[in-house]
């Protein structure tokens, strides 16, 4: 599923490409992926301009210059395509805009995705319901050290909400943690102030990174788009378990915690502080039965 650094370089695309554009026809081949009647969408979207792009956590959001705006979440297998009829991908389109250039954006892939009309208000309130954005200059080392404090929760289910930290997804959860060196199902509590502040160092590295290179989605934003997708050789441990770790050769480990699964290496991310193992090591074989049978 794409996360905050694919649904920048969406914006980003948007932006640059559609900004100013007018909305001249709307097709709609899967009624199921808008808010609203298909009749009513139309009349409230058609001839209107898309005035900007932004973001809210892994949904994009098209400024109509309506005052409305749309809402759109990708979820998983969604896309979006700039071009010509000519160029458009051979797939099911469940929504198409043409604007007034030419062109179209063609959606693909909207098994789970979803293109809402909203008011301001209800974008506001959609918006208040996700944590702080992790590139927001208020997303510091102290606000994320208070997110996890208290916690006894795992680190990674608690990365992937989007209560807590919108944007973040299973990819990035696990890039994260390798690039800070902390177990990614470490109790997220008994971090430490250094181990928060590496995980904030490698939250903005990470991310800023990602978005800079083109992210992991492979499908193409228009034709001869070269750029999409450039991140997926610099992905450290996501998907790549039994690869050696970059930075160790130790090969990366799988498992699955929450339903999820969880990339890390076993000998650059260690399981705990040595003085943690100890202070828990009593129960611990009751509490992580699942952490001792497939982490070795
Ligand atoms: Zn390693």
């Amino acid at each position: 599923m794409p996360e905050l650094p694919e649904m920048e370089i969406y914006r980003s695309h948007l932006e640059r490409n559609c900004t100013g554009q007018t909305i001249t026809q709307i097709e709609i081949g899967r009624p199921k992926s808008i808010n609203v009647g298909v009749r009513e969408f139309k009349q409230a979207v058609q001839s209107a301009t898309l005035t900007g792009f932004s973001r809210a956590g892994k949904a994009l959001v098209f400024h109509l210059s309506t005052g409305n705006v749309l809402l759109n979440h990708l979820m998983l297998g969604g896309a979006v395509f700039y071009g010509t009829k000519d160029e458009a991908p051979q797939r099911t389109f469940q929504v198409t805009f043409w604007l007034d250039q030419g062109r179209a954006l063609w959606w693909t892939g909207l098994r789970l995705g979803w293109l809402h009309l909203l008011t301001p208000a209800e974008l506001a309130s959609y918006r208040a319901d996700l944590g702080l954005d992790p590139l927001d200059e208020h997303f510091t080392t102290a606000y994320l050290a208070s997110l996890l404090q208290g916690r006894r929760g795992k680190l990674k289910p608690l990365l992937v909400d989007q209560q807590l930290f919108p944007g973040i997804g299973n990819c990035y959860s696990d890039e994260i943690c390798w690039t800070a060196r902390i177990h990614p199902l470490r109790i997220a509590g008994s971090l430490k102030t250094d181990e928060c502040e590496r995980l904030w160092q490698a939250t903005q590295s990470v991310l800023t990174d990602a978005t800079a290179r083109g992210g992991y989605t492979e499908t193409p934003f228009h034709k001869g788009d070269q750029f999409t997708g450039g991140y997926l050789p610099h992905l450290k441990v996501y998907d790549r378990n039994g690869e050696p770790c970059p930075r160790c050769g130790t090969p990366i480990a799988l498992v699955e915690a929450s339903n999820r699964k969880v990339f890390f290496c076993p000998a650059c991310q260690p399981e705990a502080t040595p003085e943690i193992s100890i202070a828990t090591s009593a129960r611990k074989s009751e509490a992580e039965p699942f952490l001792s049978a497939d982490v070795k």
